[in-house]
């Protein structure tokens, strides 16, 4: 096998899905959105598939790097290939991000898989057929009904409850909501949901990301009170010394890092500073399917959890692959927002969940998509 075509088909969707000042999703009116998706093709005819934003898979990081580094590339040397392509980040003046990095690994455990007829979870080691969701809330909001109270919070949990979740994550409010952030209002949220859902229900909060040591240690003394199950990303996390400090005065289990630079090696970091008592990684975060391996069995070496942020088919393999982690965030969820809706670009949402709050494995080869390719080709906006 010899990889011999790699392009990117941008084409037209929607989204009823809109991003404030800092960068956070809400619910909003439907609009006209451009999203791609990136085809690696070998010499005998078989292509896998990843889907990603248009900026993350332009020209210049395709032609500069990826077509450098795959072209004419066995596609089962994804190890080889991921380290060569990884090596260019540094020369590629921030250019090269992990996120584009990950949409082009992913695509080639999906042509490796479908070639293969064979699932990347199983390809991964097939640890599970299928895995319990939590609920992961939007950000807080001032939208009348969504989630601008701590009142929401505790009504859109008692739907989740209802709609056969078995765990909830919320974020609470962020910048710009105007009287964001404040310790006060996510410990009242975090008690409404508590308050709804009863005692003994698996809950975690994912707050504002800046606080300060003082305000990150008052916010997790108030969720352990409430018995939360863990606590994320209060502050920058580029600051392991911080969560150190952090972890060694709380008894609830701190979370990390998952936005932090650095790949298994910032993981390994953590661990070795015991700055987190659970390991956070995802694909989009650590550059690809094969990193976020790495940091699942450095986890399970020292005995540690390890919790995959975010869904989607890279993430939902990884789970399907190791034996220590727990459960898939589904979301982001809003009272407003059908998560079930189908996007246009596929013909089934890759992670359903049923009343029992479990998501089976995919069933189709390779990453498990089931791509509506007649739509991407009706609505394409440029190729390259
Ligand atoms: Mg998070």
């Amino acid at each position: 096998m010899k990889i011999e075509k790699i392009e990117v088909t941008v084409f037209k969707s929607t989204s009823k899905k809109v991003n404030d000042t800092d960068g956070h999703t809400h619910p909003g009116p439907e609009h006209e959105v451009e999203e791609a998706v990136l085809a690696i093709t070998d010499d005998e005819g078989n292509s896998g598939y990843s889907f990603g934003s248009p900026e993350a898979l332009r020209p210049y990081i395709i032609e500069n790097f990826v077509k450098k580094v795959f072209l004419g590339e066995d596609p089962l040397d994804r190890e080889k290939l991921w380290i060569n392509l990884a090596k260019w980040q540094r020369g590629s003046g921030a250019n090269l991000t992990d996120r584009s990095l990950a949409i082009s690994e992913m695509a080639l455990w999906d042509l490796v898989g479908r070639a293969q007829n064979t699932s990347v979870w199983k390809m991964l080691g097939g640890y599970r057929d299928k895995v319990l969701a939590y609920g992961s809330t939007m950000c807080g909001d001032e939208i009348n009904g969504g989630l601008a109270t701590p009142e929401d919070y505790g009504n859109f949990a008692e739907w989740m409850v209802k709609r056969g979740y078995k765990a909830i994550k919320l974020h609470t409010w962020m910048p710009p909501v105007s009287w964001a952030p404040s310790v006060k209002m996510d410990i009242k949220a975090c008690a409404a949901v508590r308050e709804a859902v009863g005692q003994d229900f698996p809950l975690m909060l994912d707050a504002n990301h800046w606080y300060s040591r003082m305000e990150a240690l008052e916010l997790g003394k108030g969720i352990q009170e409430l018995g939360y199950y863990w606590y994320e990303e209060p502050m920058d996390e580029h600051s392991t010394e911080s969560y150190r400090w952090l972890a060694s005065q709380l008894d609830i289990p701190i979370i990390g890092p998952e936005y932090a630079y650095g790949k298994h090696h910032t993981r390994a970091e953590w661990i070795a500073s015991k700055a987190c008592d659970i390991v956070r990684v995802g694909v989009a975060d650590v550059g690809g399917i094969g990193p976020s391996i790495k940091c699942a069995h450095l986890a399970e070496s020292f005995n540690m959890d390890c919790e995959v942020h975010g869904g989607g088919p890279g993430n939902l393999a990884v789970i399907g692959g190791i034996s220590n982690t727990t459960w898939y965030e589904r979301g982001l969820l809003h009272p407003f927002i059908d998560y079930d809706e189908i996007p246009n670009h596929l013909n089934r949402i890759i992670d359903p969940m049923d009343g029992d709050g479990y998501i089976p494995m995919p069933d189709l080869p390779g990453l498990g998509e089931d791509i509506n390719f007649d739509y991407i080709d009706d609505h394409i906006a440029s190729r390259h």
